[in-house]
């Protein structure tokens, strides 16, 4: 069985103070049941990720960068590299958000460098996948995730595939009022299993974890929860409180316990 995955990013809020003061609340709002049961992870911004990680520490919370580079170290301004994370403190990495691709102008050719990367340096990236509005208008979103899947694990060995966490994020549920319906959802993530399953194999494709992202919230989370290969949650402004991300963690723990007892059903005859 896969284990259940809450996370969220941060984006370009909560500074030092904040992040330490944001992990205090969570720590005091967490049923430790509950994220014991699942794995889960906060994305702050650089500056304040080792006072995050040092909050987070006494915690099963683990801490990720939103974003680094391919390169160790070098002439690289302004960047942030994979030994540099890990000396922050951080378990994870976010690889390929959509804001990533469309305001800085990122490549899949160039976060295949960086899944690389960080799997080697010990990291577990969180790569985003997601298709355009207008993509999906033309009917190409498993086209598209198909494409952005194969290019960013190309060279992967298939048994270090489920050291990746996919992120389904369609980009136009990003930021928007709803997330995208659950029936929708259950058709992409089935087509990213049947992606893995035929370039990586049928143990790697059903080990890897791929987690939905996309206006999220505490009231729309449990039915896309509830779909086989949902394997858990990204969220961005619902988790942005401590007690919306508490929220999220009790629901996505919840949802760990159903699908174990599934699993018991199926398995016991
Ligand atoms: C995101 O930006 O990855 C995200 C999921 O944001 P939101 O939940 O706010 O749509």
């Amino acid at each position: 069985m896969r284990r259940l995955v809450a996370g969220t990013g941060w984006k370009m809020n909560n500074g030092i103070a904040d992040s330490i003061r944001y992990a205090e609340e969570l720590k005091a709002r967490m049923r430790p049941i509950d994220a014991s049961a699942i794995d889960v992870c906060v994305l702050p911004p650089f500056t304040s990720l080792s006072a995050a990680a040092q909050a987070f520490a006494d915690s099963p919370v683990a801490v990720g960068g939103q974003n680094m580079h391919w390169e160790d170290d070098g002439s690289w301004t302004g960047e942030i590299s994979a030994p540099m994370l890990l000396e922050a403190g951080c378990r994870y990495v976010e690889l390929a958000h959509s804001e990533r691709l469309l305001r800085f102008g990122e490549t899949y050719a160039q976060v295949r460098r960086k899944v690389d990367k960080a799997m080697s340096a010990g990291l577990t990236p969180i790569l985003c996948l997601g298709e355009t509005a207008r993509e999906k208008a033309e009917g190409r979103a498993d086209q598209v995730l198909a494409e952005q899947t194969l290019t960013s694990l190309g060279g992967q060995p298939d048994d270090r595939v489920p050291g990746i966490i996919l992120a389904y994020e369609p980009r136009w549920a990003i930021g928007a009022a709803e997330a995208a319906p659950p029936g929708y959802v259950e058709e992409r993530h089935r087509a990213l299993r049947a992606i893995l399953r035929e370039h990586h194999g049928r143990e790697a494709a059903e080990r890897t974890r791929i987690i939905y992202g996309g206006s999220v919230t505490p009231e729309n989370g449990r039915p896309i929860l509830d779909i086989e290969d949902v394997d858990g949650l990204f969220v961005g402004r619902a988790a942005w409180k401590p007690e919306g991300f508490a929220r999220i963690i009790e629901l996505v723990a919840d949802a760990a316990r159903r699908k174990a007892l599934d699993v018991a059903r199926t398995d016991g005859g």
